[in-house]
């Protein structure tokens, strides 16, 4: 499948930046299966009402893990697909631009969740570097404002509660139903409507094949199932010659 593909279009989560350091939500050493009371306090209702709330997520944001992180062999792989021609576009949960710090061309990535890199207003709606709000909440501001208009500022990321950027999610359909062959990679295919474009797609006629190292509710629609570490399984699956003109 992956061999005869011409048009693959990517879903990626969490799953394949474990490797790099970054912790997933829901997997055996995941963020909020470590720590439910996490979930709760993820949601825009509580970052609203709660100035402490804010105060511990920027204290979060300064000691993230994806400062440091590097893209490992998975995010290269991805990479190394886009450079054959044969990647339509690639959806990613994650916040960590570890997909273009890897060199993926950013026109191709869609950033279903927003970035952690960057900042934005929820009153006026301007946006700023996530670098620059941190650099206030060292000098003393704990929960910094908006500049501008003095509303509650965030980071650029969508939190549960918040809706999806629609260009973005109409850009995710086109792309799940414009492939031949779709990829669900780390991701629990749990969080909607992130999860419903592999469903998509199936329906639109591509294969789907999930690599990820747990089940996932959409394991009985893939054409194929791929456990196992996706720094190994990911290079290894996209590394198989294409086949010329194979299909239509
Ligand atoms: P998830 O935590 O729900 O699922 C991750 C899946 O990846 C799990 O099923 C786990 O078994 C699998 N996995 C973990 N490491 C793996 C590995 N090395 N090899 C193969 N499989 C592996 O994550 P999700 O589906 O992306 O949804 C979580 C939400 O959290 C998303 O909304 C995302 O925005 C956010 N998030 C982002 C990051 C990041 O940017 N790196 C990290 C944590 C959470
Ligand atoms: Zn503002």
């Amino acid at each position: 499948m992956v061999a005869a593909a011409r048009r693959i279009t990517v879903l990626t989560g969490a799953g394949i930046s474990t490797g790099a350091g970054i912790p997933d939500f829901r997997g055996p050493d995941g963020v909020w299966t470590r720590d439910p009371e996490a979930q709760r306090l993820s949601d825009i209702d509580s970052y609203l009402a709660d100035p402490e709330v804010r105060r511990a997520a920027w204290r979060g944001r300064a000691r993230h893990p994806a400062w440091e992180a590097e893209p490992g062999p998975a995010h290269h792989a991805l990479t190394e697909l886009a450079n054959s021609g044969r990647l339509r576009a690639l959806l990613t949960q994650n916040i960590d631009e570890l997909h273009q710090r890897a060199g993926l061309d950013p026109e191709l990535v869609l950033e279903l969740h927003g970035s952690m890199f960057g900042t934005v207003c929820l009153d006026c709606s301007e946006r700023g570097t996530m670098r620059a709000a941190l650099n206030r909440v060292a000098a003393g501001e704990e929960d910094p404002p908006c500049r501008s208009c003095g509303g509650i500022l965030k980071s650029a990321t969508v939190s549960f509660g918040q809706a999806l950027d629609p260009e973005v999610v109409r850009a995710g359909q086109r792309a799940a139903m414009d492939c031949d062959l779709f990829l669900a990679v780390g991701t629990s295919l749990t969080v909607h409507p992130a999860a419903g474009f592999a469903e998509l797609a199936v329906r639109a006629g591509a294969d789907l094949i999930v690599c990820n190292a747990e089940p996932t509710p959409y394991d009985d629609q893939a054409a194929a199932v791929l456990r196992g570490d996706l720094d190994e399984t990911l290079p290894r699956l996209l590394s198989v010659p294409t086949v010329p003109n194979s299909r239509p």
